[in-house]
């Protein structure tokens, strides 16, 4: 959107002013979640925070949005979809504080009339806690009825056959921690972040239909790597994205009317 001549896309690089009249003509306001956490040997600890944060980039140059700043930490990762704790690096927050931190964040939102509302997530585990904050976040704020918020993961906005067609031998999201998907992501997004070199394909250990805590390393491949890697590029990647952007754009539009 334009200010004066100015591009104004992230909350922290508007007036109070751009705000509130942005609010009152389109509304949509984005809040990337990620998390801080191992991405095998050649992805930085800050890859789903980099994706998501990239994503709503890309959507604001297409569409009118209001970009909040990124929220960096996560639930813990588990053992079969990422492995986390037990490399260093990972940093990730306790549920309940996850859950307080988006119940604040969406409060504090209402309160400034923002009605529309997108959590864009990129970490497996935040799901249910992000429900919880956006639902306690609605009751706090006497659940008003022109509020609407949606939670979209990304890798749940493309199709499994979507997935096939671009990579061969897909074997899931679910598998996909540091692999196939999240490189060629990052090689489209942030090359210069990738150590190409240091790409170790592996498989999980032993993936039991249990948990176990405290998680034991014989559960999480050594590498952080939860699957096997084929050829990866940054094609690969753009194309992931631009169906992610086409998907987020009809979100808008079916379930804010919006632009
Ligand atoms: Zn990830
Ligand atoms: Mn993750």
């Amino acid at each position: 959107m334009f200010f004066d001549g100015r591009v104004r896309m992230n909350l922290h690089e508007m007036t109070w002013e751009e705000f509130e009249s942005f609010v009152k003509k389109y509304g949509v306001v984005v809040i990337p979640v990620g998390s801080t956490e191992q991405h095998g040997p050649h992805l930085p600890l800050g890859t789903d925070t980099i994706v998501v944060s990239e994503i709503a980039r890309k959507l604001a140059e297409k569409i009118d949005i209001v970009v909040m700043p990124s929220v960096a930490w996560g639930y813990k990762p588990q053992p079969g979809s990422s492995g986390g704790a037990l490399f260093p690096g990972t940093c990730s927050l306790d549920g309940a504080t996850l859950i307080e931190l988006v119940r604040d964040l969406l409060r504090e939102l209402i309160r400034n009339k923002a009605s529309k509302i997108i959590l864009l997530d990129g970490h497996y585990e935040n799901s249910l806690f992000l429900n919880e904050g956006v639902d306690l976040g609605l009751r706090d704020s006497g659940c008003p009825s022109d509020v609407k918020v949606v939670i979209a993961r990304w890798f749940d906005l493309v199709k499994p056959e979507e997935y096939e067609n671009i990579f061969s031998g897909f074997k899931g999201v679910g598998l996909e921690h540091a692999a196939n998907l999240e490189t060629a992501l990052m090689l489209e997004l942030r090359p210069e972040l990738v150590n190409i070199n240091k790409i170790r394909s592996d498989k999980p250990e032993r993936n039991p239909p249990y948990q176990v805590l405290p998680p034991t390393s014989n559960l999480i491949p050594k590498t952080g790597v939860l699957t096997e890697i084929g050829t990866v590029s940054a094609h690969q990647g753009a194309l992931i994205i631009q169906i992610i952007i086409e998907r987020l754009i009809n979100l808008i539009k079916q379930e804010f009317n919006s632009n």
